[in-house]
């Protein structure tokens, strides 16, 4: 059921701002850094717990913000480790979040929309269409359940909880730019999370306007662009929406950014059988690439369950990686983590969602 949202999320306002709110309120500033101690530093998911702050202060901010938003509907572990959650919001949408354990750190896999615009064929969240943009709180907490998450259950082998952050969960990025930016910006606030920018990866389909708005943005985080094809016309029939970028000119844009932020960019590119795999598409793009900051990513397609798209075949994946790294472009083959759990992109909440009896089902 939806309900009016009354209240701002606390997660929502920037941390350095907070003293200057604590003067408006009649405090002294030093509260502000406390109240930005609490949210950020130890998580807090109460007001009653910030007991450094007045009571009086903590009542009043309690009647002014929503202190959190997320509640864990279900969480899932796969064998590989990686643990799935699916969070309901306050209006009853649901998104989810995934934590990916990696070598020498755990990555957070967020979500910036609730559904998405782009319709790309093989994703689940394409399926139901875009039902509406995340706020920065909710975006921020995102991290904060999933940093309290690892802190209760350590994943084995990573001593320290460094993790770091991927924008490639459900919804495109650069279509709530605005909300994802205002994230970041607490993503690295020494007030906030105090996360290196390199530690983050904003993945995105290129809607037109968006690396434009990327790279005007404040903040040097790494990026990724999902390719889908070789050819603009080969690009539209995975990823069908018009107002997305050429194929050129999201290159260039991507280039341009790479360089002035001294990192290659990624080009994740999705192997379904049949549709993108053949190697003429692996030599085009190996051409389009060459002697440019890019590296690949393949990604063997994740099967939906109620699609006829297959992903390539080992050997296939093999012969496609040949042929780019034959031509000089750095190519990695990227399994997709927690199989088992239904981590790839939407999968989850599209289950959920289609769940007979839910009268909120698809289909
Ligand atoms: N909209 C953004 C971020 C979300 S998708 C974007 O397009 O990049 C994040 C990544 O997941 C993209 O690279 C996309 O190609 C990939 N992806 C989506 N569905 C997938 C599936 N079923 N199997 C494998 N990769 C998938």
């Amino acid at each position: 059921m939806a309900t009016e949202i009354p209240k701002p999320l606390i997660c929502s306002v920037h941390p350095a701002a907070w003293p200057d709110l604590m003067v408006a309120r009649g405090h002294a500033a030093y509260r502000g850094r406390q109240l930005a101690g609490w949210l950020y530093g130890r998580g807090a998911t109460t007001f009653d717990t910030m007991t450094s702050l007045p009571a009086a202060l903590r009542d009043a901010l309690a009647d002014d913000y929503d202190l959190t938003a997320l509640t864990t509907s279900e969480r899932q572990v796969s064998t590989d480790g990686t643990r799935k959650f699916l969070f309901r919001l306050r209006d009853g949408e649901t998104v989810e979040s995934v934590m990916i354990p990696m070598e020498r750190h755990v990555t957070f896999c967020l979500s910036s929309q609730v559904g998405c615009a782009m319709a790309c064929r093989f994703c689940a969240t394409a399926r139901g269409g875009l039902v509406r943009n995340l706020t920065a709180g909710e975006i921020v907490e995102q991290v904060l359940r999933l940093r309290d998450d690892l802190a209760s259950a350590p994943q084995p082998g990573h001593g320290k909880k460094q993790y770091n952050i991927v924008l490639m969960g459900m919804g495109e990025p650069l279509d709530n730019w605005d909300q994802v930016q205002a994230a970041v910006d607490i993503f690295v606030a020494p007030e906030g999370l105090g996360i290196s920018p390199r530690r983050i990866q904003l993945s995105t389909a290129a809607p037109v306007g968006g690396l434009q708005q990327l790279a005007e943005g404040r903040h040097p985080i790494g990026l990724t662009i999902s390719l889908g094809g070789a050819t603009d016309a080969q690009r539209r029939r995975v990823m069908p929406i018009a107002g997305r970028e050429s194929i050129a000119k999201m290159l260039t844009a991507a280039e341009r950014y790479a360089r002035r932020i001294g990192r290659h960019a990624t080009v994740a590119y999705v192997l379904i059988a049949g549709v993108t795999d053949d190697l003429t598409q692996a030599r085009q793009i190996a051409r389009l690439l060459q002697r440019r900051p890019f590296k690949v990513n393949l990604i063997p397609l994740n099967r939906l369950d109620d699609d006829t798209l297959a992903p390539t075949a080992t050997p296939g994946v093999l012969a496609f990686q040949k042929v780019l790294i034959e031509a000089g472009v750095p190519a990695r083959i990227r399994t997709s983590g927690g199989q088992d759990i239904a981590a790839a992109c939407g999968q989850l909440r599209r289950r959920r969602r289609s769940r007979p009896g839910d009268p909120r089902a698809e289909n």
